[in-house]
């Protein structure tokens, strides 16, 4: 959940109408849902701290602005449990930029099924998702707060079992034929584009010595699937991840990269970190190669039909 800083002077409302304040807040936070991340484009919605999910009728007033979020149509339907007594956690409280307490982590062979109201379950195969999870190492008052918003929005989505060591995804019959809940799969989208970034911005370490005109490109394809997609805290966690398993190198060259640094130090043992960048490569080029495949079979039938 990226935390969001809410402008404490609050801009200018013509009307108070609920449209209204859903641009006003969009402008002013960007257009991302506060929960799942996903980027708004044309379905967005306001949840109030106080008041839960908000009808398109409800009546807001400039006093509720530090309590109005943007909201997903998927979170605030799943959002059904909502109580004002309750603690939850908040992307635009302090704790969010001091003590974040998401996690991040793949996982895959998630078997998915769908069953019927008996319970009489059709087996779909299998998926891999990228689940949120709560860290252990936030205050204690922190992590029960996040565990009340991850329940409140079920952020890993209306259908997954919620058991992390034998994780399981089970949709209802209305659901495997209507999807109304994407979020899961669309995060997993999100971190295939993000595992290509990371890919690309291992490349671009390469050239640096040349110039960083082509690493700062790759940035900015970086930046654009974000704005496109959103998910940030997928990007962040999978390029953080991919990044530093190949080597204590690769974050802080991409961290200079991004604040206009010089790269720092290279490593004296320059063989020994070469064989780590390649051994990296290998295992993401492995997924790479999967999809490179794919792309040059539908190719070839493109180029059938035309001859
Ligand atoms: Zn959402």
């Amino acid at each position: 959940m990226r935390a969001i800083t809410r402008p404490t002077n609050m801009p200018q409302v013509t009307t108070p109408t609920y449209w209204e304040y859903v641009r006003v807040l969009g402008n002013a936070v960007g257009r991302y849902c506060s929960f799942c991340e996903r980027a708004l484009t044309f379905q967005l919605w306001l949840f109030h701290k106080l008041r839960g999910p908000l009808a398109v009728s409800a009546q807001i007033g400039n006093n509720d602005w530090p309590n109005l979020l943007l909201i997903c149509s998927e979170c605030a339907a799943s959002a059904t449990t909502f109580t004002a007594t309750t603690t939850y956690f908040w992307p635009d409280s302090l704790d969010a930029i001091q003590n974040p307490p998401y996690l991040y982590q793949r996982i895959d062979n998630v078997p998915v099924s769908w069953a019927d109201d008996d319970g009489n379950a059709t087996n779909l195969g299998t998926a891999s998702f990228f689940l949120v999870s709560i860290s252990t190492d936030v205050p204690s008052n922190v992590q029960a707060a996040a565990q009340a918003t991850y329940r409140l929005f079920r952020l890993n989505g209306r259908f997954f079992n919620e058991n992390f060591s034998s994780p399981g995804y089970t949709l209802t019959y209305d659901e495997y034929i209507h999807p109304s809940d994407t979020r899961l799969e669309d995060r997993w989208d999100a971190y295939i584009r993000a595992l290509d970034a990371a890919q690309a911005i291992m490349r671009a370490f390469g050239t640096r010595r040349a110039g960083d005109a082509y690493a700062r490109s790759m940035l900015a394809m970086i930046n654009m699937g974000i704005l496109g997609y959103g998910f940030v805290s997928t990007w962040e966690s999978m390029i953080f991840k991919t990044l530093s398993d190949i080597g204590p190198n690769m974050m802080p060259n991409l961290i200079a990269l991004m604040t206009n640094q010089p790269p720092p130090q290279q490593p004296v043992d320059r063989k020994r970190a070469f064989t780590q960048v390649e051994q990296g490569l290998q295992n993401a080029a492995d997924e790479e190669r999967k999809r490179r495949l794919a792309f040059n079979q539908a190719l070839n039938t493109l180029i059938q039909v035309k001859s």
